[in-house]
């Protein structure tokens, strides 16, 4: 049987609603009229979007989270209910990039990346996805990167913990096939968001001249975070007994002249 009843209001959870992809994800989806719950752990950042959500007309709640602490995501969960009502949609997004090498990474390196971006997200699948199965409708948005397709150096244990989570969601998938919940993954490539910007411009410098040099940075363009969400709310909104299992989104590359008038 596939799914059938769809509320037009599904309440929304987004973690790392506090900036980026998060934050636009939020309010995009809170603009087509679900109410959203942000997470993240700047909680006077997401009351500032949540205020302006609410003041647009629409419904946002702000719950703190750090999904690095197993306690705070399941209190996370709890509270984002009470406050929504049972959650429909689980947009997994919070994501932390350090600079590392496998070489020369301490192992606290590699536990930071995966304690958030892998196990974190299975501690809040864990609290929500239930309640989803007992429905027998649900979706379930994990935002993970380009880096799938093409690892690259110089962010090793950030690049692990994609795979992993990857790998975590890939195995959730076929948990959940029969259930009516659908499980999707969105791959963003370069986004201008916040993600980055607290490195030593010195190490930067290097790692994208590195990218380069490998072919693995063909141009420039940025994407902005809307357009990463949109790739998100079409998979929110794709139609009863379908799932956008995965979406690429990348930025296009610019037009250029070609000598022979190509
Ligand atoms: P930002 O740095 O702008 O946002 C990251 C978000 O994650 C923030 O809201 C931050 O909130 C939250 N976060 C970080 N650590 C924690 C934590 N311990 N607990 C809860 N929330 C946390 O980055 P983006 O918007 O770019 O990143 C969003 C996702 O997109 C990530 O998964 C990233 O890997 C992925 N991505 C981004 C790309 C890009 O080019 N920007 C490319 C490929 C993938 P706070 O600090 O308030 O907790």
């Amino acid at each position: 049987m596939t799914e059938l009843r769809t509320p037009a209001e599904r309440p929304v959870v987004v973690t790392g609603a506090s900036s980026g992809i998060g934050e636009a994800a939020a309010r995009a989806l809170a603009a087509l009229g679900h109410p959203v719950v942000l997470g993240a752990r700047r909680v006077e950042v997401c009351e500032r979007i949540a205020g302006e959500i609410n003041a647009a007309g629409h419904r946002a709640h702000v719950v703190p989270l750090d999904l690095a602490e197993d306690a705070s995501v399941v209190a996370f969960a709890k509270a984002a209910e009470a406050a929504a009502g049972p959650i429909e949609v689980l947009v997994s997004n919070a994501g932390l990039v350090q600079p590392s090498e496998v070489l020369t990474a301490e192992r606290d390196d590699f536990e930071r990346h995966l304690a958030v971006n892998a196990l974190g997200v299975r501690t809040l699948v864990q609290a929500i996805a239930p309640g989803m199965v007992e429905r027998r409708r649900g979706d379930l948005v994990f935002v993970t990167s380009e880096v799938l397709r093409a690892p690259r150096p110089g962010i090793a244990a950030y690049v692990t913990s994609k795979f992993a989570v990857e790998g975590m969601i890939a195995t959730l998938a076929m948990e959940l096939e029969g259930t009516g919940v659908r499980v999707s993954t969105v791959r963003p490539g370069a986004t201008f968001t916040e993600m980055g910007w607290d490195w030593d411009p010195a190490v930067t410098g290097a790692v994208y001249r590195d990218w380069q040099r490998r072919g693995l940075q063909l141009h420039d363009s940025l994407m902005a975070p809307s357009d990463v969400a949109a790739a998100i709310t079409a998979a929110v909104g794709a139609p009863a007994g379908v799932v956008f299992r995965g979406i690429e989104v990348e930025p296009l590359a610019p037009i250029v002249e070609k000598e022979d008038g190509r």
